[in-house]
């Protein structure tokens, strides 16, 4: 893994080669990582790789074992957490029952002393960015959920943090909400420029909501980037099985033109064809990564596709907009193939145990090594 940089951003957070133990047990492993400015970055992965122990040393709460982590240039280790330009969001929102609304975003201010006026005008400004002006002198239990968590989104805000960190921040809501609460974060980002770190179990709301993305597994970043390269170029088996759906055909390489490969499977008798910009040595093992919607189907075999196999629906499942059909091929390895469910397709539907056959193009997939 190479951290990616960016001349034309400046990096408001640096980690140096952090590691943090806990006893015996490494929990972040020599880490490096740059978050820009401005930027919506996701910590992701699975439970247990390390992203709370991310936030918290972002935070304040905990301390790398070794390595420094830089807030603006400056080394943050010598900085408690309530003199950090960091805020932290809880999936608890945390807000004050017995306060109004107006209250529960004025807090850290009264705490800080700050004048009466400039109080006033710092939390109208909140109330207005996340539409809370009419539900000012309400308490929070007299407002709903999504409510309050705009609240806890405002009061974390009204600071103005240089680094707003959010734990899971939409957990509490159901599925139509948390959508369109993720819109109005990305809003809410935008409008105060504000760096957010958001840690979620959610891929789709990772790769919805960020402008990059840090896939994790035990403490080390595998892959950080764009949620569009994570999902089409992932650069490690381990990236393209956990965003997403994916086929994964093992084989072996044979080189046959200028990026070019012939891979030997154990489907059938003839070999597939891939491209690839990473080199690849004479029967060296590989995978390629498929995604099912770039898997054809077809009644008949597809005379012109540069790959074709054909094998029996096992499985179909409907989603409404897509179906999913699982084929198995002669050998037994299993192919899912996603088809849009346009008219033109419905009229045509595949039903269990028809035999089809399945297409692919030589760039479909991504090859990766063992
Ligand atoms: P989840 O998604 O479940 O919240 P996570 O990716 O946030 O997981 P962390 O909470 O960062 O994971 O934990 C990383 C690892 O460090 C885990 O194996 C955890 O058990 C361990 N760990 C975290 N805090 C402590 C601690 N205070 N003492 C000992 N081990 C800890």
């Amino acid at each position: 893994f190479e951290p990616w940089t960016d001349p034309a951003q400046k990096p408001l957070i640096r980690f140096k080669s952090v590691t943090k133990k806990f006893g015996d047990f490494t929990a972040i492993d020599d880490l490096t990582l740059d978050i820009f400015e401005q930027e919506f970055f996701a910590l992701l992965g699975p439970s247990g790789c390390g992203k709370t122990t991310m936030m918290r040393m972002l935070a304040g709460f905990e301390k790398p074992t070794s390595g420094v982590i830089e807030l603006a240039g400056a080394d943050i280790a010598p900085l408690p957490p309530n003199k950090r330009a960091v805020n932290m969001m809880f999936q608890s929102y945390a807000l004050f029952p017995h306060l109004t609304v107006y209250e529960n975003i004025a807090f850290g201010l009264r705490r800080d002393r700050v004048s009466s006026d400039a109080l006033d005008a710092r939390v109208s400004e909140m109330l207005k960015l996340t539409r809370l002006e009419k539900f000012a002198q309400r308490k929070p239990h007299q407002i709903s959920g999504g409510q309050r968590q705009r609240v806890a989104l405002a009061r974390s805000l009204a600071k103005a943090p240089k680094l707003l960190l959010l734990d899971e921040p939409l957990g509490a809501l159901d599925a139509k909400l948390r959508q369109a609460t993720q819109f109005e974060l990305m809003d809410i980002q935008e409008k105060t420029g504000t760096t957010f770190v958001i840690v979620t179990h959610d891929q789709e709301e990772a790769m919805t909501v960020a402008s990059r993305v840090a896939v994790m597994d035990e403490g080390r970043i595998m892959q950080v980037e764009t949620p569009e390269r994570i999902y089409e170029a992932p650069n490690s088996l381990y990236v393209a099985d956990f965003i997403g759906e994916v086929n994964i055909i093992s084989g072996t390489a044979r080189a046959v033109g200028d990026e070019q490969f012939h891979i030997d499977w154990a489907e059938g008798n003839a070999p597939f064809v891939a491209t690839s910009s990473r080199p690849f040595s004479e029967g060296q093992p590989c995978h390629l990564a498929l995604r099912p919607e770039k898997v054809s189907i077809h009644a008949e075999r597809p005379e012109t596709a540069e790959n074709a196999v054909h094998g029996k629906i096992l499985d179909i499942a409907y989603l409404g907009n897509l179906s999913t059909y699982h084929v198995e091929l002669p050998g037994g390895q299993i192919i899912k193939a996603q088809t849009a469910n346009t008219r033109r397709v419905s009229r045509r539907s595949y039903t269990w145990e028809d035999t089809v056959w399945l297409s692919w193009t030589s760039t479909a997939g991504v090859l990766l090594p063992e």
